[in-house]
């Protein structure tokens, strides 16, 4: 399997989608992974991803696809990184949190609760050898600056990169999780202080060491730690369609712009030509600038485009498309 899974996502059609264009769907689907798509210009599209989770789709399909494996290989310190992308409303917190982060619906959960209960799995499943310590921290990114939701007073964090640790947001809050239910209530904690619509980056550090004692230093003494970070992305849709004015409007440009230097790493991180001394444009954002050792080189990344398969969204739908088929 290659290190960049892309799939996407087409949620149920809404109420309001319901009203206007009852139940018909602009999306055809072929198979698991390729279906086409017929815009309002009558213009017909082909796509295929790794996978496809049409309306009826499970978040437990959703999360077995596409997060356990890598859920799995960070308990083993590589790298993960999950995201999810796409137009308001079309289904990127559901996908990444359910309805509510504490709603103990097993078939609602998201990606998040799923993750947590995966990692733990995987951590108490653990040979005995080897001890682990999750913990957890959440930023968002807020008008350029990044903000400390499990601590709001520290609203502008600041990315350091170090040789042996890689990327870290120095004084951000790092929270020790005890056990999944432990781990929910702060992820929800967390959640209450983001602002409206944001981006979201949720990170567990899963700290791995060999040796039967914490104080014990093995041979290999170093404490192996890989990093897993959940991105809930803002929205995706055109600046002109929404309307903004003022700060809403800034904030849309600055959105705008990582998202775009986000699908410019990701491009240039799957577009096969690049090797070694190759240019990725992590510096272009503070988001990419976050992602930096957790998208690409050996790290594993999912991307999940998510889609309303309404023909009053085919024109935002197809440019989701286009962004998760960039990166394949
Ligand atoms: P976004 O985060 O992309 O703006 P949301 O995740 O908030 O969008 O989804 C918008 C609405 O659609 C919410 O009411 C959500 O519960 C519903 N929804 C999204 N995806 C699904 C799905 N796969 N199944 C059922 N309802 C969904
Ligand atoms: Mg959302």
């Amino acid at each position: 399997m290659s290190n960049f899974t892309v799939c996407a996502r087409f949620r149920p059609v809404s109420s309001r989608e319901r009203q206007d264009h009852g139940d018909s769907v602009c999306i055809h689907r072929i198979d698991d992974e390729t279906f086409s798509l017929k815009d309002d210009k009558e213009y017909e599209f082909m796509f295929s991803f790794d996978r496809v989770f049409y309306e009826a789709s499970e978040q437990a399909d959703v999360y077995k696809f596409l997060a356990r494996p890598i859920v799995q290989d960070a308990v083993n310190a590589i790298n993960g990184t999950i995201i999810t992308y796409g137009q308001t409303g079309a289904g990127k917190t559901y996908s990444m949190e359910g309805v509510h982060i504490l709603d103990c619906d097993e078939q609602k959960k998201g990606i998040l609760q799923r993750v947590i209960d995966g990692l733990f799995e995987d951590v108490s499943s653990s040979h005995e050898s080897i001890k682990y310590t999750v913990m957890l921290s959440m930023v968002e990114i807020y008008m350029g600056k990044i903000r400390d939701l499990l601590d709001p007073s520290k609203d502008n964090i600041q990315i350091k990169e170090s040789k042996s640790e890689g990327i870290l947001l120095s004084g951000v809050t790092k929270m020790s999780l005890l056990d999944p239910a432990d781990a929910l209530l702060i992820l929800s904690n967390g959640l209450t202080n983001r602002a409206v619509g944001e981006t979201l980056g949720a990170t567990a550090f899963i700290y791995s060491r060999s040796g039967k004692r914490w104080t014990m230093i093995t041979v290999h003494g170093r404490i192996k730690c890989g990093k897993l970070v959940l991105v809930d992305l803002a929205g995706s849709e055109k600046i002109e369609k929404t309307g903004a004015e003022g700060m809403v409007l800034e904030e849309a440009k600055t959105i705008n712009k990582s998202l775009s230097a986000l699908g410019k790493v990701v491009y240039a991180l799957t577009c096969g030509t690049t090797g070694r001394g190759d240019h990725i444009p992590y510096r272009d954002s503070k988001l990419t600038r976050i992602l930096k050792d957790a998208l690409g080189g050996n790290s594993r990344t999912a991307l999940l485009c998510c889609c309303s398969p309404s023909p009053s969204n085919a024109a935002e739908t197809v440019s989701t498309l286009r962004f998760g088929a960039r990166a394949k």
